[in-house]
């Protein structure tokens, strides 16, 4: 990891690249301030550290990447995240889009099947300042369920299709942001109407690291 510094020149950085996302249609201003203040840098090997703005997805460990600052904004615009909601995220990875719901006051509750990752995360996000309220280790597919239920769920990897233990992990009305299928994905967002009842809308195509099964 880097060292934690954020110079002026970061910061300048960083501006733009707010700018840019709201040039590409980002309006949620709680986004925009979190990502404003949050150090993407600092969640990258230091031999990027000179493109961490840059709307790109770089490699972190374990073959898997740190998703593009637009992709982190789109998801978190349509999870519309409310101060104290328990949110769980599958993909912890860099732990970026972790602290950027942290910065939106959620609760925030974690499962990454890297090991290698979920442990530098964890150490790294605790250093940085960031409190998630609960990361684990594990295969996203089975969801928290002696943490449930949620209010939202976010999926940052690419999955064939819906997991069902976590549409069943969520509150009625509860909202779930997904990328489905294979490559690309199309982002879906997920509305909990009733128990049995399903809304379902989608937003285009992504793409992201596939979400594995436990075996793979
Ligand atoms: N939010 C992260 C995205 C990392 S990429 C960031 O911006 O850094 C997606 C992450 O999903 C990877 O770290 C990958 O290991 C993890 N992942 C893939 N399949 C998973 C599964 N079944 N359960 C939990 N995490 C999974």
């Amino acid at each position: 990891m880097n060292a934690l510094i954020d110079t002026y020149k970061h910061q300048g950085k960083r501006n733009q690249l707010i700018e840019l996302l709201q040039e590409k249609g980002i309006r949620d201003e709680a986004v925009l301030h979190a990502m404003a203040k949050i150090p993407r840098h600092w969640f990258m090997d230091s031999s990027f550290e000179d493109h961490a703005y840059q709307d790109k997805a770089f490699p972190i460990a374990a073959g898997q990447t740190i998703s593009q600052p637009y992709t982190v904004a789109f998801q978190s615009e349509l999870l519309a995240v409310k101060k104290e909601e328990k949110v769980l995220e599958i993909g912890t990875g860099s732990g970026y889009q972790t602290a950027v719901l942290c910065e939106l006051g959620a609760k925030v509750y974690g499962i990454e099947r890297q090991n290698i990752l979920y442990k530098r995360t964890k150490r790294f996000l605790e250093k940085m300042g960031y409190y998630p309220k609960h990361l684990s280790f594990g295969d996203g597919y089975k969801g928290l369920p002696q943490h449930a239920p949620f209010d939202k769920i976010i999926v940052t990897c690419g999955a064939p299709k819906i997991p069902p233990a976590l549409l069943n992990q969520l509150i009625i009305g509860g909202k779930m942001v997904i990328p489905l299928g294979e490559d690309p994905q199309i982002m879906t967002l997920l509305i909990r109407k009733s128990a049995k009842e399903i809304e379902k809308k989608e937003y285009g195509e992504f793409r992201f690291v596939p979400m594995l099964h436990e075996k793979n």
